[in-house]
């Protein structure tokens, strides 16, 4: 199974991460990524970057050393009303939004409440792709929430690093969401949650889990460059993506 996005990863602006941006490009052309999503942490994080550092993505080449970098950001769901860390006039700026909910942000409290603000994050229109939603610390309905990802043309994650080093026990949780996204015909997306240059585009655990279960490949958002890029620009009114069409040409 051939992978061309890598689609969440963090460089040292994240402020608990270990590489650069040009180090992570290095790693995703030597392996073959045809897109890499530079997803640092978003401004409610403790450490993350400045609103600015986000807002000056436009600065980024669309292609850098034959590599498509998608302008990110992992945002933070804020308030079980699901707010956002981020506003509709960055949302607009990014190429690529992750929503995730993580505990130093928000104190995990029970089923319900976890799946309801995924939902109205979903339903706000600022999220592309829910990350990391297998994690035992943030129980959710899979059914509900793949069925909302339908319902609101977002990708579901499957994060390489919820298998290795972080949110242990997440295997059954990752299983039933990508089963349901399946029922309910949404896509998934790869990240490798790269918080070092090595592992920018490493989904050993990510395939060995899509063949534990069997998921349709052709769902698969991650396995298809141009497919990712379509996606982005339906999300998005007046998307510039036309920088990355000589990737694709030919
Ligand atoms: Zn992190
Ligand atoms: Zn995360």
């Amino acid at each position: 199974m051939e992978i061309e996005v890598d689609s969440h990863t963090h460089t040292v602006a994240s402020g608990h991460a270990y590489s650069t941006l040009a180090e992570n490009v290095q790693v995703a052309a030597e392996r073959g990524l045809k897109l890499l999503a530079i997803t640092d942490h978003g401004p409610a994080m403790p450490g993350a970057p400045f609103i600015w550092f986000f807002m000056n993505m436009k600065i980024l080449p669309r292609i850098m050393n034959g590599v498509g970098l998608l302008r990110g950001v992992e945002a933070n769901i804020t308030s079980w009303e699901g707010d956002l860390d981020i506003d509709e006039d960055l949302y607009q700026v990014m190429d690529i939004v992750l929503v995730s909910l993580h505990e130093p942000v928000v104190t995990p409290t029970d089923i319900t409440t976890h799946t309801d603000s995924v939902v109205k994050a979903m339903a706000s229109g600022r999220m592309d792709v829910f990350a990391h939603g297998g994690n035992p610390a943030f129980p959710i309905n899979a059914d509900q929430v793949a069925k909302a990802a339908v319902e609101y043309n977002v990708l579901i994650e499957i994060n390489n690093s919820s298998f290795t080093t972080s949110r242990q026990g997440s295997e059954k949780n990752c299983a039933a969401l990508a089963e349901a996204v399946a029922l309910h015909g949404g896509y998934l997306t790869f990240g490798s949650d790269a918080h070092l240059a090595d592992k920018v585009g490493g989904f050993d655990d990510c395939r060995a889990f899509i063949e534990t279960i069997g998921f349709p490949r052709e769902r698969i958002m991650s396995c298809n460059g141009k497919g990712f890029i379509d996606f982005l620009k339906s999300r998005r009114n007046n998307a510039d993506l036309t920088g990355f069409d000589p990737l694709f040409a030919g």
